[in-house]
């Protein structure tokens, strides 16, 4: 499965890019959240293999995946402007030969930003598909006025104890090192502790289960709130219907799946807006059987 073992591949970018394609993306409309204005930025897509689900049959898997053994599935970062700020939730994979991705910049530039204006970069977790976008080409910042923050709890869990890690995973430590410190020489890294305020009415909660340290980033703004919750779903069409599904991706299985039967419950009692990083759009849940449907939010 190409999406799992890209999990281990190497970060940092890759020499000798092809310019990519001349922008032809038309203007992305935002949705609105009380004050805020919140936009869906694909990077890319990957496909996620059925076999990755655990806890559910191979044929019920298929029967949910429309008769599929894989679900083509879109990597996403969030803009959200805010009185005074203007915040990207995780990076996406960045530019990659052997991958469609890449095209935040351009979808930055469809919503009317350009990388200089995006003030703060909060990322949910170290995957890949969520850091992938910090830096260009040439190794420096892709975002040179912005303040990087990540759990500490995250941070320390890929960095201070790989021994703690799955071994496929361990070669990750020099290389994320390498990533934020980019960042860290420019005294724009800044990890953050749990129950610590980010900004007004912005707030971590500490979703951890799918990676040590693993973040959803909650804003509210007129009563009305939006969340960022990162991979704490993967597969749309199944883990709303079945939040007691897992994916293979959970480095703790158990913990990642009682989050998400948790925060789905709080989400859907307050009507949160859930903003995913592979989710296909921005949607509201409702109760529905065992699970939840996912509505669109228009
Ligand atoms: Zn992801």
């Amino acid at each position: 499965m190409r999406a799992l073992l890209l999990v281990t591949t190497l970060l940092l970018p890759v020499a000798a890019m092809t310019p990519p394609a001349p922008t032809k993306a038309s203007r992305l409309e935002p949705l609105r959240v009380g004050q805020l204005q919140v936009w869906r930025l694909q990077d890319g897509r990957i496909s996620l293999a059925a076999s990755l689900l655990k806890g559910l049959d191979a044929a019920e898997a298929r029967r949910m995946l429309g008769g599929k053994d894989a679900a083509d599935t879109p990597v996403n970062a969030f803009l959200v402007r805010m009185p005074g700020r203007t915040v990207l939730v995780d990076t996406g994979i960045g530019k990659d030969p052997e991958e469609d991705s890449g095209h935040l910049t351009e979808q930055l530039a469809a919503a009317g930003v350009a990388p200089s204006d995006i003030d703060l970069i909060l990322i949910t977790h170290d995957h890949f598909d969520h850091i992938g976008g910090l830096l260009k080409a040439d190794g420096t910042r892709a975002f040179p006025k912005a303040v990087l923050r990540v759990a500490r709890r995250e941070h320390a869990f890929w960095t201070e104890d790989p021994s703690r890690l799955p071994e496929r995973l361990r070669d990750r430590a020099p290389k994320l090192k390498a990533l934020f410190g980019v960042y860290e020489r420019a005294g724009a890294f800044r990890p953050f502790d749990d129950g610590e305020e980010l900004a007004p009415s912005l707030r971590a909660l500490s979703a951890h289960g799918h990676t040590g340290g693993h973040t959803i980033y909650a804003f509210t703004s007129e009563g009305q709130e939006l969340w960022c919750i990162g991979d704490l779903i993967h597969f749309g069409a199944v883990q709303f219907r079945r939040p007691e599904v897992g994916v293979a991706f959970d480095l703790d299985g158990d913990r990642a799946v009682k989050i998400r039967q948790e925060l789905f419950r709080e989400a859907a009692r307050r009507k949160v807006v859930l903003a995913g990083a592979h989710l296909p759009q921005i949607v509201r849940i409702i109760p529905k059987g065992a699970g939840y449907e996912a509505v669109p939010v228009p």
